[in-house]
């Protein structure tokens, strides 16, 4: 069995993070992830809030890769199973049927995008219903665009499409933003942005494509024609790997001040992690806390 002292699952921010930190207190890390090393972050169309840098989130990545790889950290792309406390280490099970064991492991496997759930959304999926505006939005250039939310992720969505299309239609279902303020105001001023308040969304309707969306503001339904709807209405966690773990009511994993969750000797960094404020600078911080505990538990 291949034996490391620091296991982390995914290469986001968080886990990227970790990395760097774990190798760089000599610990011998092996990071896995499913897909490509970035996440959510590849999603970001431009970097405004990461503190002193105005890089793209790709070239922040590709960097965070580089130095962790610099210091020794090992990268495989892998989907990870399950992980496992065993007596004085953990079991990571991989896909394939190989297994790990690590002294320590660190679970930064992010989050996904919620749905709606509701009547169309799986059968337009694709179809003119998105979740990300970076990678879908050039497709409906001057088209008629809804977004759905009121957070940081609909206000920066809405923002971005508005450089496409100026029929952009934000609908929230509350009387106000929630997103920081900035963004929020950026939103309410931006004239390609029409905002509707205390609307929910009922239905996705089309043929073949999505062509219309049942919408009710303040008790009264109607059908709206749209080519495209954003659907940006927060996170849920990325979490299966380790059932017994003490989650919060949302599902996010609870962790100390070191970043150890409820079973020694598994930590959690990032959007993974029950956290009042999703962010690449938290999630970065996060990673870094978590390697420098789990250094200081090894020695
Ligand atoms: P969020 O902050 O949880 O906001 C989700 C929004 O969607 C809320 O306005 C919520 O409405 C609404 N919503 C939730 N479920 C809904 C449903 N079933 N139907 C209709 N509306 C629904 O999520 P987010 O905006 O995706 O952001 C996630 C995290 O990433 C946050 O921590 C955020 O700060 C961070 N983020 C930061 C940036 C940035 O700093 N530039 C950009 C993107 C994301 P209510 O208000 O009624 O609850």
């Amino acid at each position: 069995m291949n034996r490391v002292d620091l296991a982390i699952v995914g290469a986001g921010p968080a886990g990227l993070s970790a990395a760097q930190y774990g190798a760089r207190a000599a610990l011998n890390v092996l990071i896995l992830e499913q897909f490509a090393p970035g996440g959510q972050v590849l999603r970001i169309s431009s970097l405004e809030n990461y503190p002193g840098l105005t890089s793209s989130a790709f070239e922040l990545i590709q960097t965070m890769q580089e130095q962790a790889e610099r210091f020794g950290a090992q990268f495989r792309i892998e989907t990870v199973e399950k992980v496992q406390r065993e007596k004085d280490f953990c079991t990571v099970f991989l896909m394939g049927g190989e297994k790990i064991q690590a002294r320590a492991v660190i679970i930064a496997t992010g989050a996904i995008r919620r749905l709606l759930n509701i009547p169309g959304e799986k059968e337009f999926t694709g179809k003119g219903i998105s979740y990300c505006a970076t990678c879908d939005g050039p497709f409906f250039k001057q088209k008629k665009i809804i977004v759905v939310g009121g957070g940081d992720s609909a206000c920066d969505e809405a923002h971005f499409l508005s450089r496409l299309s100026s029929q952009i239609i934000l609908v929230h279902r509350r009387d106000h933003l929630r997103a920081q303020k900035l963004l929020a105001e950026r939103v309410l001023k931006n004239p390609n942005i029409e905002v509707r308040f205390n609307t929910r969304v009922l239905a996705f309707h089309g043929q073949k494509m999505l062509s219309s969306v049942l919408l009710e503001t303040n008790g009264r339904t109607y059908n709206e024609e749209v080519q495209a709807v954003f659907v940006c209405i927060g996170l849920e966690a990325e979490s299966t790997l380790i059932p017994e773990v003490h989650r919060d009511e949302e599902g996010f994993i609870i962790c100390d001040h070191t970043m150890q969750t409820s079973i020694p000797g598994i930590y959690a960094a990032g959007d993974i992690r029950s956290s009042p404020f999703r962010q690449i600078v938290v999630a970065a911080s996060d990673g870094a806390i978590a390697a420098h505990s789990v250094s200081n538990m090894l020695i």
